[in-house]
């Protein structure tokens, strides 16, 4: 038993590879936690950074409450099973089950105790005579999973067990594995490719591409708010269709229009948390519906398709189609223009019907054609707003306001601009005024569905704000965005400040004894580093990491104004933002950044402080977090 984090963890191989790109996760006690994606996007490598057979390059790795990065495989308390068994060929199967507890010097008696508990729960009682190949895969399996039990470990960790079983017998170890966690209330760790097995297993899965974490969900959350075209493509089969599409809002209506000019048209409801910026037909989006989704009619409403081919499954009939109302030339290529529906068992229609299809209006996915997120998150991630400028004050939500400095300097010379509005940057109280629509509870936060013209504007707020209110509220002007037509006039501020440095180490003598010390530098300003991330550092870039730049990200509000010993700087612009003020101050070396201050603040040259504890290390060599 036993809770598992992993921090920012990165694998690099020796030979330059990026295996895992910052992996991290807080894993509850007993989870079932399962690893999927295709061959090659790093689940074994971070798999085996857990068992200790792979050192890891950049990041913590806790079991329990303690840091194992370094702590021998022997001394983790973890059990691995392989896909390939690994059993010992010349031994029977109570020697192979006993082999590691002899090792480990337990007494006999012990160790037959631990085997026939085992034996019994795995249900090979009747085979601990026989050698491994006396046996069938599954039962081979079994005898590797038994190795594992008889061990007691804190976590299994279990690189794709199943995959050389057959179908039949990997569908019945799938739900004997699972019984196996229930029963044995440990924290299971189990690598997959197959998302069958993910989505039957998993307490939570964690899907990966390329090195990259793309999403951790639970099995129903994946499958029904993906975050993302590759882990809705992933989930599910037959796999969600794409399609190219432009969105037009037409009052209550927005229609879908696909590449070949048909179209579709849904209620605005049903999109309301895409953002403005795509509703108008100007950037290229792309719609999934998986085949599940859709109704089919021989007349009505619906994407007009030619059905090329039929599977009758028994419980189920697949239908693959071409969008259009002639089947044309028979091509292999793939044109974005098939379709796949999945109907519960149906003789209805038949090979070259023309149908209608209808998504169903709750299961709609958009993605953005170029970064292919998702258009339709639990809590959007930001809203755009209109706004109309006259002099130094402009028109939005219905109400006029004086624009604060910046926004007014960003928007100069602009007769409108998009403010660039992140949900959680609306608070409450304030001049605005808006009438909450309705309110939902998403990711444990009240989202606010507020009445703005035609369109909703989404803010995060607190309990107790409820339907039909009148809710006041003001911006957090230095957390939202400014543009015209596609420019960007201002970026919202981050919480964090970048700034580049060295790494240092000084010896000292104290009380007799040589003690290091470690150092960030930046332009004359020394802090010290805490020994362990000193340390690492110097293990990830071995003694070069004393010629090596850093980039230290600061948080921004633990920046401090100092008197005396603080990083150099000079005001080169003060930035009103209304809610908050910030000072523009460069270094001697002339690196900027923008530090919060008071509204009378007027200083020319500043001293500014921070600890070690309220900055993160980049790497600049490696696209890397160290610490
Ligand atoms: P998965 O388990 O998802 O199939 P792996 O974790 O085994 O993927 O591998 C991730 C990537 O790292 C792959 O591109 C693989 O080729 C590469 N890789 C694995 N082991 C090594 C190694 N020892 N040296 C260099 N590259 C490796």
């Amino acid at each position: 038993m036993a809770k598992l984090k992993l921090s920012h963890i990165y694998k690099v191989y020796e030979n330059g590879h990026k295996a895992v790109n910052d992996f991290s996760i807080d894993i509850a006690d007993r989870e079932f936690i399962v690893f999927v994606g295709p061959s090659g996007c790093g689940k074994s490598t971070t798999l085996r950074m857990i068992a200790g057979l792979e050192t890891i390059t950049a990041g913590d790795l806790f079991i329990g409450d303690t840091l194992v990065n370094d702590m021998e495989p022997k001394d983790r308390d973890i059990a691995m099973v392989f896909q390939s068994y690994a059993l010992y060929p010349h031994m029977t199967v109570y020697e192979n089950m006993a082999f590691g507890l002899r090792n480990r010097k337990m007494p006999e008696e012990e160790i037959k105790e631990r085997v026939m508990k085992a034996a019994k729960i795995l249900d090979i009682v009747d085979y601990l005579d026989r050698k491994p190949k006396q046996m069938s895969g599954g039962q081979r399996q079994r005898v590797a999973l038994g190795r594992a039990l008889v061990r007691d470990p804190k976590v299994f960790l279990l690189d794709e067990p199943l995959s050389n079983l057959d179908a039949k017998l990997r569908a019945t170890m799938r739900s004997e594995i699972t019984a196996l966690h229930k029963s044995l209330n440990t924290t299971f760790i189990y690598v997959t490719h197959d998302q069958v097995e993910a989505m039957t297993m998993g307490t939570r899965i964690v899907v990966m591409k390329n090195g990259y974490v793309q999403q951790i969900d639970s099995p129903m959350n994946l499958y029904n708010y993906p975050y993302n075209k590759f882990v809705a493509g992933f989930i599910g089969t037959p796999q969600m269709n794409f399609f190219e599409v432009a969105l037009m809002r037409t009052g209550d209506n927005t229609v879908v229009t696909f590449k070949n000019g048909d179209s579709i048209t849904v209620p605005y409801e049903a999109v309301s948390k895409i953002d403005n910026s795509y509703l108008n037909a100007g950037k290229s989006v792309v719609f999934g519906i998986r085949p599940e989704h859709i109704e089919l009619s021989r007349d009505g409403f619906g994407l007009k398709f030619v059905i090329t081919n039929i599977e009758h499954l028994g419980n189920e009939t697949i239908i693959y189609g071409k969008l259009g109302d002639q089947l044309g030339e028979f091509t292999m290529k793939d044109e974005g223009d098939g379709i796949i529906v999945k109907l519960v068992d149906n003789d209805e229609f038949e090979v070259g019907d023309v149908v209608n299809a209808m998504p169903k209006l709750n299961k709609l996915h958009f993605f953005d054609a170029e970064t292919e997120i998702t258009l339709i998150r639990n809590i959007p991630e930001y809203n755009t707003v209109t706004a109309e400028i006259s002099g130094n004050r402009f028109k939005a939500f219905g109400s006029e306001a004086v624009m604060p400095p910046v926004i007014a300097a960003a928007a100069e010379g602009e007769r409108s601009v998009d403010l660039v509005i992140p949900p959680q940057a609306i608070v409450r109280g304030g001049d605005f005024r808006l009438k909450v629509s309705r309110i939902e509870k998403t990711e444990g936060k009240n989202l606010a569905y507020l009445e703005n013209g035609d369109r909703y504007l989404f803010a995060v707020v607190d309990d107790g704000v409820s339907a039909g209110e009148d809710y006041s509220f003001s911006l957090l002007y230095d957390k939202i965005g400014v543009r015209a037509e596609e420019k960007q006039l201002l970026a919202p501020l981050g919480d964090e400040v970048f700034l580049e440095g060295r790494f240092s180490k000084k010896e000292k003598r104290e009380n007799g004894e040589r003690v290091i010390h470690f150092f960030y530098d930046i332009c004359g300003y020394s802090v010290e580093a805490a020994k362990e991330h000193g340390y690492k550092i110097n293990s990830i870039d071995g003694d070069n990491c004393y010629t090596y730049t850093y980039r230290f990200a600061i948080n921004r509000d633990k920046l401090r104004l100092v008197q005396d010993n603080g990083l150099n700087a000079v005001i080169v612009e003060k930035l009103d933002y209304g809610n908050v003020c910030f000072a523009k101050a460069k270094t001697d070396d002339g690196q900027e950044f923008l530090i919060k201050v008071d509204k009378d603040f007027n200083g020319q040259q500043v001293r500014v402080a921070f600890d070690s504890t309220d900055l993160s290390v980049y790497s600049t060599r490696i696209d890397m977090i160290l610490c």
